[in-house]
């Protein structure tokens, strides 16, 4: 068990530690306990060896000596002899300074007294309390290595050590008692002439490392690293308050986010510990309940995923032109010496036929303008050198990456945005990075967490692998909890009761449509709502939204016909269909809707049929919104909306047959968390209007997404509000019209299915439901993603890691892939969520089989 400085600094985090020691104890384990200096004291240590005036060293020590004292106190301790004697070596060594040993020797010798303190005293404190404890001396197991390319500073303050396990310390040990304490962060020097070696330091992240060799030495049970934070997160919690705890990592994976960024643990501790395959565990000091992080030997998992996303700032680029010949022998050779003379270590490397770029890391580099400059002078002899910085490196890191490459091209599109210099994908497939200028890294990263999970490539979903978020875990407890699903809490019974009378059935659960009805009400900014009811046309959720005060959109006469039938003649209609035959004008227009055209041909050719009506423009605004909807509406790619350059040409007919613009029109895509796209259009839609002149309403359309992936953040309605009253501030002479499906409908529905049989296929576990893509057809259709629960076992231990397949003739015929579920029996009530929007209205009778029935619950 491993406790850092600020773990060891007072009385009641003692007592913890003897606590933890006890629990372990009972438990049947020994323990062995490697501690850091007391906080504060290796910097005091370290000014005390820059201090070239011998009071001042003289002083230095004194207050470390009166610091110890004062804690002893607190323990109401008397002095023991070990502590006494080590303050008195170490008031020496600062009267002595570094003649008699030699600078470097000194300062190692001076920076060990931190944790030899603090280990003599938690030796003294524990026994003192009932956990009998020998003292350890690290350097006794601890021996460095002779490294080729070493000098004397790294031999001295930045030794490696080789550990191995050893029977021969394991055996004497056991021998000697059951607990045991030793300090972090220093090592001897190994010797081959017999002469005891000097004392040295093991260099950045010491103690954790120490730890480790230990670990390996001893070929522990485990080796826990207790710290300020319960483990590795999916990102730096500073930055994504949403990063979630891994709780489970392979020693590559936790090694490769370690290097790439994450400050919890030091890379280089984990390397020791993978030959003798010792599980790593970091656990939360004070939230010992926590679970914690546990790094072990690879895990078979089914399911590839990104793991987490890194940025290490502060690198710099260093682009080198061949001026030669294209492949010329020789010129990584000569370029890279230079790197080596000069001490520099490269981290990423690009390469072209005649150019080679590579980034310098200053965690791994003392990287100052004139090391650069000294560096670039000597290449600038083989090579044109270019030096770009202050660069960043973005790092996803998860096993298998090239294997989930093709969920990435939401996160790819957003580096399209930015100037990338170089991406490098890892040889071990463990990572893939992105080098870009530093200033755009802290907004970038939270946003491409988000997209991460959206994406399904952070399977968010595995509780197995993914834990509680960071803000749930230590937030300020002023954000609102996720809401609780309303089928996991009061309804589950009810729930189980209509499954018991048939499956497959759809149900819907009203109040949660009013509260999402509700919740959009909210937006001060918008005069009018319209439900897109091709989301869901069950009669009694329309009835509930014209209630709510909403209009209602449709694409179909046989939708218009629905609505009219089920809401009162005061909800407003809009009519909004796309390559829609003239017949299906000519009813929309004899009942109250208000029509949308978006293409020339309608008035080019069946113009009399508008004649003095007043109409909607429905317009493709293309290129003009940016990456995401690019890809999904935009563009001539789309079928929809009308092409901006052929707005004149429209007006022109419009004018020639008396008909009206009196709505201008866009709907960007479906699913959209990010409210300050909705500016964009309305901007984008206003200032077209402004050319126009009959305009009065402008519609910004529907697509307001609902988070579906566990941890994806919601869209922000306060936040989307703030957006659009800020474009109606410049255009307040129109009025602003929405038009919303998925948003209201998709959380209240939800699928009951009961399982049927299952099959093992190689590695692949089957589980299969009665029903399938008939009854839902978007995971085959847009890859969706929808929780599926087993509602019968609704809170038992998710073992099994299954294939949800439905009864169709189709591969595709999959519901869920690589679930993490409890074991299911034949008969058990499976729950399919968040299908209310785009779920029955997209059922079809392929193969003949039932359709699944509606059930509507208030
Ligand atoms: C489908 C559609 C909507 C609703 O989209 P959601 O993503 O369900 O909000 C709105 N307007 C038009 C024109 C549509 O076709």
């Amino acid at each position: 068990m491993k406790f850092g400085g600020t773990s060891v600094a007072t009385l009641p985090r003692w007592q913890n530690i003897r606590e933890l020691v006890a629990s372990r104890r009972a438990e049947g384990a020994r323990v062995l306990i490697v501690v850091s200096a007391l906080s504060g004291i290796t910097d005091a240590l370290k000014q005390l060896c820059a201090q070239g005036d011998k009071s001042k060293r003289i002083e230095a020590a004194a207050a470390i000596k009166q610091r110890h004292h004062e804690l002893l106190e607190q323990m109401q301790l008397a002095p023991p002899e070990g502590l006494l004697a080590r303050l008195d070596d170490l008031a020496q060594l600062a009267e002595d300074g570094p003649r008699v040993l030699g600078e470097l020797a000194w300062q190692a010798q001076v920076q060990a007294h931190g944790e030899l303190l603090s280990s003599t005293l938690g030796a003294a404190f524990l026994s003192a309390t009932g956990v009998a404890t020998q003292w350890l001396d690290a350097r006794e197991c601890l021996t460095a290595i002779a490294l080729p390319n070493q000098n004397e500073r790294t031999r001295l303050l930045s030794a490696m050590v080789e550990a191995r396990p050893d029977p021969v310390l394991t055996a004497r040990l056991a021998g000697l008692g059951e607990v045991f304490i030793t300090q972090g962060f220093i090592a001897r020097e190994g010797r081959d002439d017999g002469i005891a070696g000097r004392t040295v330091l093991l260099g950045r992240g010491g103690s954790d490392t120490s730890a480790a060799y230990l670990g390996a030495l001893l070929k522990a049970q485990r080796v826990e690293i207790w710290t300020d934070v319960a483990g590795m997160f999916t990102a730096n919690p500073r930055q994504v308050t949403g990063a979630r705890l891994l709780q489970r990592l392979d020693y590559e994976e936790a090694q490769e986010i370690a290097s790439t960024g994450a400050k919890v643990l030091h890379p280089r501790c984990l390397s020791p510990l993978r030959e003798p395959r010792v599980p790593l565990l970091i656990k939360d000091t004070n939230r010992p309940e926590l679970e914690g992080t546990v790094i072990g030997p690879e895990v078979r998992e089914h399911a590839p995923s990104i793991k987490a996303i890194s940025a290490r700032k502060g690198i710099t680029l260093i682009s080198m032109e061949s001026v030669g010949m294209w492949q010329e022998v020789g010129f990584l050779s000569d370029v890279f010496a230079y790197f080596k003379q000069h001490g520099l270590s490269v981290d990423l490397i690009g390469s072209a036929e005649t150019n080679v770029t590579v980034s310098l890391d200053p965690a791994e580099n003392l990287l100052d303008s004139d090391a650069i400059a000294a560096l670039a002078t000597d290449l600038a002899k083989v090579c044109r050198v270019k030096v770009i910085a202050p660069c960043a490196a973005i790092s996803l890191v998860g096993r298998g990456m090239r294997s989930i490459l093709h969920t990435l091209s939401g996160v790819l599109a957003e580096f399209g945005q930015l100037r990338v210099h170089l991406i490098s994908q890892s040889s071990n497939n463990l990572n893939l990075t992105f080098v870009v200028d530093e200033e755009v890294v802290d907004a970038l990263v939270p946003h491409l967490h988000d997209l991460l999970i959206g994406a399904g490539a952070l399977r968010t979903d595995d509780s197995a692998l993914f834990g509680p978020s960071w803000e749930a875990l230590y937030g300020r407890g002023d954000v609102a909890p996720a809401a609780a699903s309303w089928w996991r809490t009061d309804e589950r019974q009810r729930l189980l009761d209509i499954a018991a009378k048939a499956t497959p059935r759809y149900v819907y659960h009203l109040p949660t449509v009013r509260q999402q009805a509700r919740e959009l009400k909210k937006l001060a900014a918008v005069d009018r709502l319209h439900y897109a009811v091709k989301a869901n046309t069950h009669p009694a959720i329309l009835g509930a939204l014209a209630e709510e005060g909403f209009g209602f959109e449709c694409v179909s006469p046989g939708e218009l016909r629905a609505v009219i039938a089920a809401v009162p003649e005061s909800a407003p209609l809009l009519f909004t269909p796309n390559f829609a035959p003239r017949g299906d004008y000519e009813f929309a227009l004899t009942t109250r809707a208000t029509v949308s055209l978006d293409a020339l041909h309608p008035l080019q050719y069946w113009g009399e049929l508008f004649r003095d009506k007043e109409i909607v423009l429905r317009v493709d605004l293309g290129r003009g919104l940016g990456h995401h909807e690019k890809v999904r509406t935009g563009g001539s790619g789309s079928k929809f909306g009308l092409p901006v350059d052929q707005l004149d040409s429209f007006l022109r007919l419009a004018d020639a047959h008396g008909v009206i613009v009196r709505g201008l029109h866009a709907h960007l895509g479906s699913g959209i968390l990010d409210d300050s796209h909705w500016g964009e259009v309305y901007g984008q839609l206003a200032s077209l209007a402004e050319r126009i002149g009959s305009v009065s309403f402008i519609d910004i359309g529907g697509g307001l997404g609902v988070p579906s992936h566990p941890g994806e953040a919601a869209l922000d309605i306060a936040g989307l509000d703030r957006v659009l009253r800020e474009v109606k501030t410049a255009y307040p002479h129109y009025q602003l019209w929405m038009e919303p499906g998925r948003y209201l409908v998709a959380d209240a529905g939800v699928l009951l299915a009961r399982t049927t049989q299952q099959k093992g296929k190689g590695a692949f576990r089957y589980l299969g439901i009665d029903t399938g893509m008939n009854s839902l057809i978007r995971p085959a259709l847009y890859d969706a993603w929808h929780q599926i629960v087993n509602l019968t076992q609704l809170d038992a231990p998710a073992t099994a890691l299954y294939q949800v397949v439905g009864p169709i003739c189709e591969s595709g015929d999959v519901l869920g892939t690589d679930r993490r579920l409890p074991e299911a029996n034949e008969g058990d009530v499976m729950l399919i969520a968040q299908v209310g929007a785009y779920g029955k209205v997209m059922s079809s009778p392929y193969n003949m089989r039932d359709e699944a029935e509606e059930v509507v619950i208030e």
